[in-house]
């Protein structure tokens, strides 16, 4: 489960993010390009842009489901 006070600092605020135990493995890239972006050097990915729409939120849901080490969270 992904912990709200290990967010990565390139997170815009909302309810979704990417804490600090992403290994960089660019699933939740490929789920959500729209969302998800790696940071500087590959060391993290993170929200770059919050879902809106229903469709959004899916996308959003995909990739947190696919991390394979839960470091998306989702507080709203
Ligand atoms: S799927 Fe998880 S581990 Fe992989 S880049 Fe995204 S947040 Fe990091």
């Amino acid at each position: 489960m992904a912990n709200i006070d290990e967010k990565v600092p390139e997170n815009v605020e909302g309810p979704y993010y990417v804490d600090k135990s992403c290994i960089s493995c660019q699933l939740c890239v490929d789920r959500a390009p729209g969302h998800f972006r790696m940071a500087e050097a590959n060391a993290n990915s993170y929200v770059f842009k919050q879902p809106e729409t229903d469709m959004e939120k899916k996308n959003c849901d995909d990739a947190l489901e696919t991390c394979p080490v839960d470091a998306i969270g989702n507080d709203g």
